[in-house]
């Protein structure tokens, strides 16, 4: 499981999260919806330290600690156990597939290369890409490069994959392709945690949805209690305007 505590996040005096509580128990998917520039990003990317949040604790697994004051070793490990998936992709330009995924695992898991490219063949077979190892991100479909993506995070064989509005730069034509591979994972039981606006995704597959606006988780709950039997006016709002 994964979980937040209390996260406060300011930028130059500015407070962008006011204190957010999270939890995302085992093999669940939680949906984090909300408008732009609530601080759906910036609480990703304090989950696994590439904002240092200024106040609050996170617990992966067995381990919590203090957000502000973690050592370089509890990052690490947070690092470790927590792989992100962009909007943009971020994959190296001058790498295959191929090598796209094994760089985690030969780089920073220091695997021989002959395992990582095992490993690295097995997850790019997971998300449909076995013919098209050798490809370049130039020579791929955005959805095939988001699969890259996927893959990489998956190959890292971590606790949880936070997913930053993974179809948010495709066509739409390619969205279906993208959310199917997620689905899939989300049978297996992969722990997600998932920022989108795709509600159809967020009914069928989140066991939760959170609705941050300002910084603050305003509401959560099933998708049925959210979308359906909505408490809180600045929900409604915001849902109104993306449906
Ligand atoms: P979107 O839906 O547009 O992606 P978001 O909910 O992901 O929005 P964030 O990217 O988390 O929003 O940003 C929340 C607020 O924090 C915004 O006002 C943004 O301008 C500000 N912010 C984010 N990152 C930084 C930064 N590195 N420096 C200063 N301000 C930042
Ligand atoms: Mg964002």
């Amino acid at each position: 499981m994964i979980a937040v505590q209390g996260i406060e996040k300011r930028f130059h005096r500015t407070p962008v999260l006011k204190g957010v509580s999270l939890a995302v128990p085992k093999g669940e998917v939680v949906v984090i919806v909300g408008p732009s520039g609530s601080g759906k990003s910036t609480l990703l990317r304090c989950v696994n330290f590439l904002e240092r949040p200024d106040a609050g604790t996170i617990t992966v697994g067995d381990l919590t600690v203090d957000a502000r004051r973690a050592t370089r070793a509890e990052v690490l490990r947070i690092r470790r156990s927590t792989a992100m998936v962009f909007q943009q992709y971020n994959l190296f330009r001058n790498k295959t597939a191929l090598g796209n995924v094994m760089e985690g695992l030969t780089q920073v898991r220091r695997l021989p290369a002959a395992e990582a490219r095992g490993r690295a063949e097995a997850v790019l077979a997971k998300v449909g890409l076995s013919d098209r190892l050798h490809h370049y991100p130039s020579q791929l479909s955005g959805g095939q490069q988001q699969r890259v993506g996927i893959a990489r995070a998956l190959a890292m064989d971590p606790e949880v994959i936070l997913f930053d509005e993974p179809t948010s730069a495709l066509d739409p034509e390619l969205v279906g392709e993208v959310l199917g591979v997620m689905k899939a994972l989300a049978k297996e039981g992969m722990t997600m945690v998932v920022v989108t606006h795709e509600m159809a995704f967020a009914c069928e597959v989140a066991s939760k949805v959170a609705f941050i606006d300002g910084g603050v988780i305003v509401e959560e709950g099933t998708p049925a209690e959210v979308f359906e039997r909505t408490r809180e006016e600045r929900t409604r709002q915001f849902l109104a305007r993306v449906r």
